[in-house]
């Protein structure tokens, strides 16, 4: 299995090489074999990428935005049309399921290029009469936008980034998991396919010390990460430094809360995609899972039920229903939690179990009886691995759903629909869904509160964190003058 990219990086609409940088692999989870060996960037690497969008960025902007949407269209009908090359790339380099990767990745970055393509050439700015004389505003695209990726959906968070940043006229130096740098490549390629000129859209490879050096540049005027809590912390004050426009999309430890008149069986499905779909390995998800006490029972029960008919297994399989993590690293480091649940006391419904022994997999795990203060209802564990907790009241979910130093989403399961709003008005999130789960189309913004994050990705908010107004007075008469 080989998915050697031509070369590391992507600059100035071509692929660049410089293996004076560190050397780095490319490994796929489920067997452990090396599919790409690459090389960080050097600091001349991130020259060159700076240099090549800051020389492209002005004439961009200057073109008209339905030109620039044309453009993107295409791409978008591009990788809709290599949907499964790319799902078989993003399974390779991350273990999720092509069963997944065929619908979720390279299909949700085709809607963002589709979604702000149509965005571009609607974008106006205000008149604003002022008695005579009058002012008016301009939308301005930043410059350069540094985009950094986590490893979970590196197409989809790679378009996330740079649809927006594109259609409204900035330029992009992409930086991807260094666990997972490959299809950020295979977008840089589809878009000059489809017309990107060249600078507008580089792609440089590395771990923190090239996010960091991309972050702390004069010529970047913006920082999109997605990542943890704890890198979040560390981007957003090195943009601070340099008074930088930050996007930060971090971590959560989202609750989903489960009244006892909600259907069961929709509770239970939306409770095991939010904590098991792509291994776990989600910002969103709802790891504790709030169950009223007149439902836990069947709710346990019922989730046990389907949960042991989950298929894991070679990620290539499309019958394959959850694939490894994405490294042997995070195995254990979820492992690790799985054990510390057990030891805190928590009781083990299902799994808790690594599975093989030579790829990175983690049996869907459950555990019950689970109670605020364990490390595990406390703390992001990025796997498969589900916490449920009792609850009797509403008073009494909401704020210990509130409890907790993120607030990046939320979920709500009840046929009331009044106590449904209700309780979303309450929770500090970003981001709620009532009677669903993780679902995040590219119409609704997304994003988080508190230690989750700053900004909005996606829908009609991303304008805000991709533009900058401009106001210009018009003075319409002669110059009042004291002296
Ligand atoms: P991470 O924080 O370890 O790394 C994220 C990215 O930041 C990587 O590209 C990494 O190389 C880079 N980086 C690390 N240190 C840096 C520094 N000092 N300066 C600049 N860049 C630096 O995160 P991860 O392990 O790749 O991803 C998992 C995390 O991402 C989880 O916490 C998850 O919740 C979060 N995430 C959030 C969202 C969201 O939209 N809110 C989406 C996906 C993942």
């Amino acid at each position: 299995m080989r998915a050697q990219p031509k070369a590391s990086h992507f600059i100035d609409g071509a692929h660049v090489e410089d293996e004076n940088g560190t050397p780095f692999e490319s490994i796929h989870p489920a067997t452990g074999e090396v599919i790409a060996r690459l090389h960080a960037a050097t600091p001349a690497i991130i020259d060159r990428a700076l240099a090549a969008a800051t020389a492209a960025q002005a004439d961009w902007a200057a073109r008209a935005p339905v030109e620039r949407g044309r453009i993107l269209h295409r791409a978008a009908t591009l990788m809709r049309a290599r949907n499964r090359d790319l799902s078989v790339l993003e399974t390779l380099d991350t273990g999720k399921p092509l069963q997944e990767t065929l619908v979720a990745d390279a299909a949700s970055g085709a809607d963002a290029l589709e979604y702000f393509a149509g965005f571009a050439p609607t974008v106006t700015g205000q008149t604003i009469a002022l008695g005579g004389d009058m002012a008016y505003t301009l939308r301005e695209a930043l410059g350069v936008c540094a985009g950094i990726g986590a490893w979970n959906y590196p197409m989809q968070i790679a378009c996330w980034k740079a649809a927006p940043a594109l259609a409204f006229g900035n330029a992009v130096v992409f930086k991807p998991s260094e666990l997972t740098p490959l299809s950020a490549l295979a977008l840089a390629e589809i878009l000059a396919e489809a017309g990107l000129p060249a600078g507008l859209f580089n792609v440089v490879q590395g771990a923190g010390a090239v996010g960091s050096a991309l972050v702390g540049d004069p010529r970047v005027a913006k920082v999109s990460l997605t990542g943890s809590v704890p890198t979040g912390r560390k981007v957003y004050a090195q943009a601070a430094q340099g008074i930088k426009a930050a996007t930060m999309e971090l971590g959560g430890k989202s609750p989903l809360i489960v009244f006892d008149d909600a259907d069961p069986d929709n509770a239970v499905g939306a409770a095991m995609l939010g904590n098991f779909y792509s291994s776990g390995q989600i910002c969103s998800n709802g790891t504790r899972v709030f169950v009223q006490r007149g439902l836990r029972d069947a709710f346990l029960d019922r989730l046990a039920e389907r949960t042991a008919t989950i298929t894991l297994g070679d990620p290539l399989d499309e019958a394959t229903q959850m694939g490894p993590l994405v490294s042997h690293a995070q195995m254990e480091r979820v492992l690790g939690y799985i054990a510390q649940g057990r030891a805190e006391g928590a009781r083990l419904v299902c799994g808790g179990t690594r599975v093989g022994e030579s790829g990175a997999f983690v049996a869907p795990t459950v555990f019950a009886d689970v109670t605020d203060d364990m490390v595990i209802a406390r703390e992001e564990i990025f796997g498969p691995v589900m916490t449920v907790l009792d609850f009797d009241g509403e008073e009494e979910v909401i704020a210990r759903a509130n409890a907790t130093e993120f607030g990046l989403s939320a979920g709500v399961f009840t046929r009331d629909i009044a106590r449904a709003h209700r309780v979303v008005a309450r929770l500090q999130v970003g981001t709620c869904w009532i009677n669903a789960y993780n679902l995040t189309p590219v119409e609704m913004p997304f994003g988080g509160v508190k230690a989750s994050g700053v900004g909005r990705e996606n829908g009609h908010a991303a304008l805000e964190h991709y533009t900058r107004i401009k106001s210009v007075y018009l003075g319409m008469g002669d110059v009042d003058a004291p002296y």
